[in-house]
């Protein structure tokens, strides 16, 4: 809970950013600092190493999941796969068309990097309306994986975006 509670205290708090009205929590403020920064990877590798099921490859979603995914993926000793918004990724991919508050939106996959994995951990920095993992789930679920976990490190609870999570969820730091 120190760890944690140290942590907390170099993630930034932006409001009215991006528009007004949102309080935006600053992951990259962690950076900023060596000691939290290594205290978070601490907490990162201490939680994936006691995950007691196995898993076949980490799933990092655009653009913040791709700061924790290689490094948790490393610790686990599996493939690391890039989600991302349409038209990032070359090759064959798996797409998924999902609603945002306005419209849609298009998360891809390359199709060869999650053939055969039958277990994945998706991670992401923040779970703010659960719209962006929940995709990332459906996602992963349609070619046949098995979600073990949603990992994020910053959780705005009062949003309740677990609760569209059909899947295991964790989260490090939450604001209530
Ligand atoms: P959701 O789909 O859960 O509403 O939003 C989560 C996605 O939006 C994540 O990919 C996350 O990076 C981004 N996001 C939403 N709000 C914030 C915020 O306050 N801080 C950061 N760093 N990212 C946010």
């Amino acid at each position: 809970v120190k760890k944690i509670e140290f942590v907390k205290q170099h993630v930034r708090s932006y409001p009215d950013f991006p528009k007004k009205g949102i309080l935006f929590r600053d992951i990259f403020s962690v950076f900023n600092d060596v000691e939290a920064t290594r205290t978070l990877d601490c907490l990162i590798a201490d939680h994936v190493k006691n995950l007691q099921k196995p898993i076949d490859a980490v799933i990092g979603l655009e653009s913040r999941g791709f700061l924790f995914g290689p490094q948790i993926a490393s610790i686990l000793g599996v493939p690391f796969v890039p989600a991302r918004k349409k038209g990032k990724l070359p090759g064959e991919l798996i797409r998924l068309e999902y609603s945002l508050e306005y419209g849609t939106d298009v998360m891809e996959v390359q199709k060869e990097s999650l053939a055969g994995k039958k277990s994945v951990l998706i991670v992401d920095d923040l779970l703010a309306t659960g719209g962006t993992m929940k995709a990332a789930v459906d996602l992963a679920t349609s070619t046949g994986a098995n979600v073990v976990e949603c990992f994020v490190i910053l959780e705005l609870a009062d949003l309740k975006g677990r609760d569209k999570i059909p899947v295991p969820c964790h989260s490090l730091i939450v604001y209530d």
